[in-house]
Order: C-alpha cells, then sequence, then structure tokens
C-alpha cells in the first residue's frame, strides 16, 4: 500500500483550501500528499457569501461583491453601507475546478475514495470530517435556497437582504437571505436558527410563499442548495500527528455560521508552521469569540421573539466594527462597542444561568 508524508481526510472546502495553500507556497514539491474525498465529481453545491475582512486565494472564483446590505424586521428596514468590507459570494464550482486543475498538475498529489487504500502509519493527517453529535438540544442554521431567474428585472443587484425577519417566526428564529447576483437572477434563502424540527422543513412552501410575497410571478429555478451548519462545536479531538480542519476543526463562527474565512486563515497557519507543525500551537477562534458567543446562542435559544431586534441592534452605528466583530476580527474596544448595543439584562441572565 501507498505512503504519503501528509493524508488530508474530505477534499471539501477546507480540505482543497489547504492543499491549494500548500501547493501554491511550493510546500509540495518534495513532500507527496494524499486527499481521500468519496465523491464521484465535483459540481457546485454550495455558495460561500462572507464580508471580504482578509485577502483570500479565490476572488478569481467571487461571483459578485456588494457594498451594501439590508436587514429588515416587521415595521422597520435598513441599508447599510459596507465599503471597507464588501460582501462576497464564491460559486463552489469555479472554486473546485480551479483548485483540481492546479492540483492535478502536481505528481505528488493524488486523490484516493477510501483511507483504506492507504498506509497512514507514518503520514501527518489533516482532518476535515466531523464528528457531530445530533442530539435534540443542539442548535442548527439550517436553510434551503433556490437561485432563481426572473423574467423581467426586478432585483436591486447592488444590495444584499442579509437578513429579511418578515416571515412566519414559529417561535424560532427565521428569516430569509437574498443574494442578488443580477437584476433578473437571485439566490433566496429560507433560514432557521433552532434545533432540527421537522415541522420547520417545509422550506419549499416557505421559499414559494416568500417569492410570491415580493409580487414575483414569472421566474424558473436555476440551482437548489441545502444545508446545516452545526452551532455548536463537534467531538473531534485533536491526537497525535493529527488536526482537525474546516467545520471539524472548530472553525464555524457560531453566531453566525460564518467559516469560509476562517477555513483560509487556518490554512495558512497550517502552511507557516508546517515544517514544525506538531508543536505549534493549536489555532483556534480566539476565546472571547467563544465565550460572547456562547452568551448570545443562549440568548437566542430562550428569546427567539427578541432576536430580530437584537440582530437589528447590532448593525445600529459603528458598522464596520460590527463586521470586524462577527468576522472575528475586532478589537476589544470594538467588541466593547457591541457589547454595549446588547439588551443588558438578558444578556445577564443568560451569563448567570
Ligand atoms: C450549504 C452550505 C452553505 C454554506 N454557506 C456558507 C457561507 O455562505 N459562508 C460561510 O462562511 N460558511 C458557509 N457554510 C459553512 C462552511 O463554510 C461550509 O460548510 C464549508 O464547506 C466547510 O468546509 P469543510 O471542509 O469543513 O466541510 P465540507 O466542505 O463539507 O468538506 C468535507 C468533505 O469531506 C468529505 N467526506 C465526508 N465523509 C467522508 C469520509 N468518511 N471520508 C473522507 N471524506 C469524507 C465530503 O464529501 C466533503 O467533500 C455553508 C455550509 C453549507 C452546508
Amino acid at each position: 500500500m501507498k505512503e504519503f508524508d501528509y493524508v488530508i481526510i474530505g477534499g471539501g472546502c477546507a480540505g482543497l483550501s489547504l492543499a491549494y495553500e500548500l501547493d501554491l507556497h511550493q510546500k509540495l514539491s518534495s513532500k507527496t500528499l494524499a486527499i481521500i474525498e468519496p465523491r464521484k465529481e465535483y459540481l457546485r453545491d454550495k455558495t460561500w457569501s462572507f464580508w471580504k475582512v482578509s485577502p483570500h486565494n479565490f476572488e478569481d472564483c467571487v461571483r459578485k461583491n456588494w457594498k451594501e446590505f439590508s436587514i429588515k424586521k416587521p415595521s422597520s428596514s435598513k441599508v447599510i453601507r459596507c465599503d471597507n468590507f464588501p460582501y462576497q459570494s464564491i460559486d463552489s464550482g469555479l472554486f473546485y475546478n480551479k483548485i483540481i486543475n492546479k492540483l492535478n498538475k502536481n505528481k505528488n498529489i493524488e486523490f484516493f475514495k477510501n483511507i483504506s487504500d492507504l498506509n497512514i502509519k507514518n503520514s501527518f493527517i489533516f482532518n476535515s470530517v466531523p464528528s457531530l453529535r445530533n442530539t435534540s438540544s443542539n442548535l442548527w442554521q439550517h436553510f434551503y435556497g433556490v437561485e432563481i431567474e426572473t423574467n423581467e428585472d426586478f432585483f436591486d443587484d447592488g444590495i444584499v437582504d442579509l437578513m429579511d425577519f418578515n416571515c412566519d417566526q414559529r417561535n424560532s428564529v427565521h428569516f430569509f437571505y437574498v443574494l442578488p447576483f443580477a437584476k433578473n437572477k437571485a439566490m433566496i434563502e429560507t433560514t432557521w436558527l433552532s434545533k432540527q424540527d421537522l415541522s420547520l422543513k417545509d422550506y419549499e412552501s416557505q421559499i414559494k410563499n416568500y417569492i410570491n410575497s415580493l409580487g414575483i410571478k414569472n421566474y424558473k429555478i436555476n440551482f437548489k442548495e441545502e444545508g446545516a451548519i452545526p452551532l455548536f462545536y463537534p467531538d473531534n479531538t485533536g491526537e497525535k500527528n493529527k488536526i482537525n480542519i474546516g467545520t471539524a476543526g472548530g472553525m464555524t463562527r457560531l453566531s453566525t455560521g460564518y467559516t469560509f474565512l476562517n477555513i483560509q486563515d487556518h490554512s495558512k497557519f497550517i502552511r507557516k508552521n508546517l515544517s514544525n507543525i506538531e508543536k505549534a500551537r493549536k489555532f483556534e477562534l480566539k476565546i472571547k469569540y467563544k465565550f460572547l458567543d456562547k452568551i448570545f446562542l443562549k440568548v437566542l435559544e430562550r428569546n427567539p421573539e427578541k432576536m430580530p431586534n437584537i440582530f437589528y441592534k447590532i448593525f445600529n452605528g459603528y458598522t464596520d466594527s460590527t463586521i470586524k466583530f462577527l468576522s472575528n476580527k475586532s478589537s476589544i474596544i470594538e467588541d466593547i462597542l457591541i457589547i454595549l448595543k446588547m439588551p443588558k439584562w438578558i444578556f445577564l441572565k443568560s451569563l448567570f444561568n
């Protein structure tokens, strides 16, 4: 059986981002890498969006940049400019193509379907397969979206609707998310922050009703996306000669689900420390974000009806600081500014309970 210096388990976002980063910086010219990925072919399956707070390798896979986004709740709405940190959407189809084409040119990199095809005894492992307990007490960000094309121009393609709370909440937290790629093309997602409750999963009718409520009559669906992001950390533990990456490595920001840029930062960290990776410190999201997100999710669980107002308030003033906070790039002063915007009493109650 073949042996490799490095093995990446899972050739998804984190596995491929890491392989690309290593290949790009010539870390695989004298070392070998195996990527274990069971999927038969790489097709577009996700849309990764985020505020661009740091550079990444995939600018050429960005489908669109926006400099404005909106938050809507019953009775009010606001548009927020984000010139310094544009909101970007990456097309996973372009991302997979770009990386696979590059990796295929390196004879030191090979893809396998099963780990049992290799001898991994002496390899360093990067694992991106999360071990998740789907217990009834866990919160998820679960969603379903369709990319539609309308007959006539309908959307303002300069503004992302980040959260539209004008919808049925069902004692939970529910909003619609609209990414207008063109005046006649948009990704529309119904998003829930809740336990995995089957009664909330009539996604298709939620989407249909929402599109109707916007006044769109004639449209066709070009693409569908369904997913669930765990708002808790997976059980994967680090072992000797093994590092967890991606969702498995705790790269998801639990209050928002944003993971893509954290994966890129983690890949850079591994590349820089590769020669001494066994001894390098563990790369983690800062403890302050983990602590604040834990309280935030407790508040969310106990007070779902208050969340539209809370999300709305987070974007009251100092919006660059808010974006940096939500993207884990804020300073202490900026953290304090965000904390001061929150309703004190319910956050204190959740902190001490
Ligand atoms: C639909 C969807 C949309 C998202 N949108 C955003 C977004 O807009 N912005 C953002 O920041 N984050 C987003 N996320 C969160 C996060 O960025 C993604 O989940 C991202 O794909 C995580 O990367 P990953 O490598 O950890 O997992 P994945 O990309 O899921 O990769 C894991 C890989 O492991 C493979 N695999 C599974 N089982 C095995 C096995 N036994 N052995 C070997 N390989 C295996 C899978 O086939 C897969 O390719 C989204 C998540 C989902 C599900």
